[in-house]
């Protein structure tokens, strides 16, 4: 198969990590006969740097153009003090919009030889954890109407929350959909005791539930499920859930596997092309000097060969391979721990792609 993927190295730790996936990339194209072709673009602030904007147009084009695109992260303190609407990060949240992604899958895993660094006890972290927050990504109250006026002598602040069924009804499904490639099971995540834009998202959750008799579904109040998931994660397989609820939850679940330099995400739309990338940031206190743990991008890759080109083994190949050197004990600084092997950026990556 030959599989175009646009390329966004980004800030920071960016160019460092997106690198090794690259290589694991490679190595998975050899193994499997596949060809795929990089296209490097700009985003944030190398892309400020050299076109004056955080998105520029032939980025957004070139992504549109592409099967897939693979990011690293944007972001660093040299263009902290640009105003707001022109920091790297705006790059990033116009990219998503102008591809039209709507879902954001972050899996909370915790790989086994790891288990020592989840904060949960260890009878919990023993009982598994490994599910997957679907988050409402372009919608309710982070993309509603914001507003600070001055009432009766004092500022009043005002964000406005909604959602329509057929943003609700996407979401949803595309949780279902993942479901039924997995264990089966969806929580749906709302505070339908509370706001009506729950009460909406579970009225229309159910009706599409009642099209997958195959799936188990249970809905669930937000402040349960952050409970849940720090008393038993391993009940839960697939989490769906509105945009700052994820945010929120999503967040809660990482912590949960250990690193935050572990941890790989997607971004969907309509079709099969998505933006993967891992969850942290362009780390600057730690860029150019190979600390960097390159495992959350390579992983990236691996939801990238699932999700966008539907090659399951190709995926499966490249988690057993982090599986591996995980299990030769082989750590980056962030995740190191007594008797372990502390590696750079560059080995780990070269490492997880020879046992691809
Ligand atoms: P960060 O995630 O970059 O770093 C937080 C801490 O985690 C740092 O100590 C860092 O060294 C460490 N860390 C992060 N990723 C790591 C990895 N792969 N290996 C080892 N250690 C790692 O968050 P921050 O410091 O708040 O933000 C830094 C910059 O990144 C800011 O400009 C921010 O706006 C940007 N940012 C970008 C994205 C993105 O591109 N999606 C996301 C979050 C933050």
């Amino acid at each position: 198969m030959q599989k175009t993927i646009a390329v966004i190295k980004g800030d920071g730790i960016g160019p460092e990590i997106v690198e090794q996936a690259l290589q694991v990339l490679q190595a998975v194209a050899q193994k499997f006969g596949h060809t795929f072709v990089y296209n490097q673009v700009l985003l944030g602030g190398a892309a400020i740097d050299a076109t004056g904007e955080a998105m520029p147009q032939a980025t957004l084009d070139a992504c549109l153009a592409a099967d897939a695109v693979l990011l690293g992260a944007v972001g660093g303190p040299k263009w902290e003090n640009l105003p707001g609407d022109k920091r790297p990060e705006k790059g990033l949240l116009a990219l998503r919009k102008g591809l039209g992604l709507y879902a954001n899958l972050r899996p909370a895993r915790l790989f086994s030889a790891l288990a020592a660094a989840s904060p949960l006890r260890a009878d919990i972290a023993a009982a598994g954890i490994d599910f997957l927050v679907v988050r409402e990504l372009i919608g309710g109250v982070y993309f509603g109407e914001h507003s600070t006026a001055m009432v009766n002598g004092e500022k009043k602040a005002t964000d406005v929350m909604s959602y329509a069924e057929d943003e609700v009804e996407r979401i949803v499904r595309t949780a279902f959909t993942i479901a039924m490639g997995r264990r089966k099971k969806v929580t749906s995540v709302d505070k339908a005791n509370v706001l009506d834009t729950s009460r909406l998202w579970r009225e229309v959750a159910e009706k599409i539930a009642a099209e997958y008799p195959e799936v188990t579904y249970e809905n669930m109040l937000v402040d349960n499920a952050a409970m849940q998931i720090v008393k038993n994660p391993a009940q839960f397989d697939v989490m769906v859930t509105e945009n700052m609820f994820g945010d929120i939850l999503s967040d809660e679940a990482s912590m949960i596997t250990g690193s935050i330099g572990m941890i790989p995400s997607a971004s969907l739309g309509e079709g099969t092309r998505g933006l993967y990338e891992p969850i942290h940031g362009s780390a600057p206190d730690i860029a150019g000097q190979d600390k960097a743990n390159p495992v959350g991008t390579i992983l990236s890759a691996a939801m990238l060969l699932r999700h966008s080109f539907n090659m399951q083994a190709e995926a499966a190949a490249i988690e057993a391979a982090v599986d591996k050197a995980l299990a030769q004990n082989l750590r980056t600084g962030d995740m190191m721990s007594e008797g372990c092997v502390l590696v750079g950026c560059a080995k780990m990556g070269s490492t997880i792609a020879a046992l691809i």
